[in-house]
């Protein structure tokens, strides 16, 4: 199956393709590329070698394991067996591909080098000899997603989003190695492509409904000079929307409207990340401003009425998608770690279009919070969604059966390095303080910049600037974090309670203080440098307490806490179990602690909170308690508990903890038993907007919920909400209950009740007891319906 290979004229500069820019005509701000850029001993050096030396291989021994690899192979006859998995999981392998690609440009690695070799290897083999690849169907494997015959079914087939990583990949690893072996592999797949869809009159109008391969084939284009993959990249861009040629998708896929009418960011996050950040590259290599002006747009709509505190975007489960303005929850909150990705990516861009620190603001805003949430100190295991509170059943896994997030995280956190620095003519730009050095060329001649810092833990920052000749004229641009001076991002969706100001920043050349002017949120240091010479930055770090806009109704009468760009919340294991009862008073006094998570020292604040308690009858009441606060990105490495970042300021609004210790023969791992003892009453039975406790997946069978009190109660009666999902799942009322409390002996014995136990919807069912009962622990038994769920809203005591 192995192709002649396409001659091309290259115009490859090797230490300039591995960044975004390098192309004649591109962005006006250039990133430095990371293999410029070396990380030095601070926050983010543990995180990049967790990632070169386990995330890189933990992800390729899951794609081994499960048949990613092999689909390859199997497609290009080097071993016999069926397609396994999902036909978009060839994207799975190129993007960790591409994380790998990009360690070996900072660290040489001949295990891994080689190992990339064999896998580009089983690609080479699997493309067929025109360029098509797409291992399912080159291995027979159809379905509803890939439809009958090549591009057949491009709304759902994700053809064209595989091979998009490809590219990514490809000019990755050619960039880094100098190999040949994937970008000709990319090449003839792209030529086939070329000639497959286009405005000719034979050729296909379509577009790919998972956008993605926009942002390959700008990087492609880059990396040969061939500007039909540019072209190429703008026809894919323009098809979206153009119901005179196509049949749309729909605003799920970002296909309702032509690109440049789009106005509010809608549908699946990660496709319509991917896409504006597809824009921005067009729109920057073409010179094309009508992009520019629909992507400024769209990003409007997202900073100030879609982004979640943490940097997320997708609030819904449903679709993965954007909700309405300012539909922002919390704990149902989806926010996919790809999301936070494609985020970052889009406003990087951004930045390298306009020059403007406010899209570094969001872009350090998603790395230090949501992106980061969705890996593990340990660096094997992820987060998809990114909920900002937990009822306790939630936590990280090894890998997914759709496992796009922790593949995504091993290609984006190189790029970090990429991040920190950029340039324009003789301008240099520092936008993220990290711990780092890095080599730049500039107009004026080139400088080394280093950076010593154990930001985001304080904000002292010391640059030393070093020219290759003394004397050097240039300036250096050092960005002013908008959280730093009371602007936690670039619009008016959240707010410091207490706003910083500049009077927060100070800034010295050779100790020499600097005035403070802003321009597009950086501070600009004119000088003829020379070796020695160090700025020093000192942001001071309160902690500030973050209010949402008046139209976020999850965050009404709530407060958020922030410490330098990091967001912090309360999580079970350091507050006695509990996080969701947990209350901020405005005037709560905070101190700063220490941490240890596995082993990593994190700052902590300890908070004069109160813990709002419900008794039997309902009545809350809030006790003082110290709350101690951990950074949102560390939650959950302690075990699954509740976590919570938005406080309530007063008692109505908390989850109260009860005084019932409930316990049940079963419950599902994203419910929770003290669900059925919150108080919080639902509008239906059916009402997924309250947490439940269910005995999901079992089905038919006998089961129970039981509560313990702290001393014995006596009670009159009883109430329960039964959970019925009928037309959403396989939840149904039980078939009959009954209560039980142990005898003296300790064996169960029924309560005598008056009449017989109610089974009803939407209601709560009462029972009274025939006489009061005073007893420690209550059980109630159910049987389930044959072949069905069931489960429990609330269970409702009445005392005495
Ligand atoms: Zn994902």
């Amino acid at each position: 199956m192995k192709s002649t290979l396409l001659t091309r004229s290259l115009t490859l500069a090797l230490a300039a393709t591995v960044g975004l820019a390098s192309a004649a005509s591109d962005y006006p701000y250039r990133p430095v590329p990371l293999n410029q850029v070396s990380v030095l001993e601070g926050f983010w050096l543990p995180r990049f070698e967790t990632n070169r030396l386990v995330t890189v291989w933990a992800d390729f021994k899951k794609s081994e394991e499960t048949g990613r690899i092999s689909n390859f192979a199997r497609a290009g006859k080097l071993e016999d067996g069926p397609f396994k998995g999902i036909p978009f999981d060839d994207s799975d392998v190129f993007k960790i591909v591409e994380g790998a690609a990009y360690t070996l440009a900072t660290h040489p690695d001949p295990t891994l080098d080689a190992y990339l070799d064999g896998v580009i290897a089983k690609m080479a083999a699997a493309q067929e000899p025109d360029g098509y690849l797409y291992t399912a169907r080159t291995l027979g494997f159809i379905n509803g997603m890939t439809g009958k015959e090549r591009w057949s079914n491009m709304g759902s087939s994700h053809e064209l989003y595989n091979i998009g990583h490809l590219y990514e990949a490809a000019a990755a690893h050619h960039a880094v190695t100098g190999k040949r072996t994937l970008l000709d592999v990319a090449c003839k797949s792209a030529d086939l492509i070329d000639r497959t869809f286009g405005p000719g009159e034979s050729q296909r109008k379509g577009t790919s409904g998972h956008e993605e391969i926009e942002i390959g084939l700008c990087k492609l284009y880059r990396a040969t000079g061939e500007k039909r993959y540019l072209d190429l990249a703008k026809f894919f861009i323009d098809m979206r929307g153009r119901k005179d040629l196509r049949k749309l998708y729909g605003s799920y896929n970002q296909d309702h409207l032509p690109v440049v009418e789009q106005t509010e960011a809608v549908g699946h996050a990660v496709r319509a990340g991917y896409l504006y950040a597809g824009m921005a590259d067009v729109a920057a290599l073409t010179g094309d401003t009508s992009y520019i002006a629909a992507i400024d747009r769209l990003w409007e709509n997202v900073v100030s009425k879609k982004l979640h505190l943490n940097g997320g975007i997708g609030a819904r489960h449903q679709g993965e998608a954007f909700g309405e303005n300012y539909e922002l929850p919390n704990e149902s909150a989806y926010l996919e770690t790809c999301a936070a990705i494609a985020n970052a990516l889009w406003n990087q861009r951004m930045f390298l279009l306009h020059g403007d620190a406010k899209y570094i603001d969001v872009l350090e805003r998603i790395v230090y919070n949501g992106f980061l949430s969705g890996i593990a100190i340990t660096g094997d295991e992820f987060f998809y969604p990114n909920p900002l509170a937990s009822s306790g059943g939630y936590k990280r896994s090894k890998w997914f059966g759709c496992s796009c997030c922790p593949v995504n995280i091993v290609r984006f956190i190189p790029q970090l390095a990429e991040f920190t620095y950029a340039q324009r003519d003789a301008a240099v730009y520092v936008n993220l303080y990290v711990a780092s050095s890095a080599k730049l060329k500039t107009s004026a001649g080139d400088v080394t910049v280093t950076q010593k810092t154990d930001y985001p833990w304080s904000g002292n920052v010391r640059i030393a600037v070093a020219p290759a000749k003394d004397g050097t004229p240039f300036s250096l641009k050092l960005r002013i974090p908008g959280w730093a001076i009371g602007k936690p991002v670039p619009s008016d969706l959240y707010t410091q309670a207490r706003p910083g100001s500049l009077k927060d920043v100070a800034i010295a050349v050779n100790g020499a203080p600097v005035p403070l002017t802003l321009e597009k949120g950086y501070v600009t240091i004119n000088r003829a440098w020379r070796g020695g010479d160090a700025v020093t930055l000192a942001f001071a770090m309160p902690v500030r307490r973050i209010q949402a806009h008046p139209e976020v109704k999850d965050n009404a009468g709530r407060l958020a806490v922030e410490r330098g760009p990091l967001v912090y919340c309360a999580e079970a294991a350091d507050n006695a179990g509990h996080a969701l009862s947990l209350m901020l008073p405005a005037d709560a006094a905070f101190a700063e602690g220490t941490v240890a998570v596995l082993g990593h020292s994190l700052v902590s604040l300890q908070a004069t909170a109160q813990s709002v308690v419900a008794d039997l009858r309902g009545t809350r009441t809030a006790q003082p308690v110290t709350a101690t606060l951990i950074p949102y990105f560390a939650w959950c490495h302690r075990g699954a508990g509740e976590m919570q970042v938005w406080f309530p300021a007063s008692p109505e609004s908390a989850v109260p903890r009860s005084n019932i210790k409930a316990s049940a023969s079963h419950c599902w791992e994203l419910d929770s038993v003290h669900a059925a003892c919150d108080g919080t009453l639902p509008k239906n039975s059916g009402d997924h907007s309250v947490k439940r406790m269910t005995w999901w997946p079992r089905r038919g069978s006998a089961e129970w919920i039981q509560y313990e009190f702290a001393a014995p109660e006596t009670l009159k009666g009883c109430a329960v909400y039964w959970f019925d999902d009928t037309g959403k799942g396989s939840c149904r009322l039980p078939a009959s209950w009954k209560l039980q409390t142990p005898d003296a002996s300790g064996n169960w014995a029924d309560v005598p009740v008056s009449g017989a136990y109610p089974v009803a919807k939407d209601t709560l069912c009462e029972i009274a007891f025939a006489t009061p009962v005073t007893t420690r622990v209550l059980r109630l038994n159910v049987q389930l319906q044959p072949n069905v769920s069931g489960g429990v809203l609330e269970w409702k005591l009445q005392p005495q």
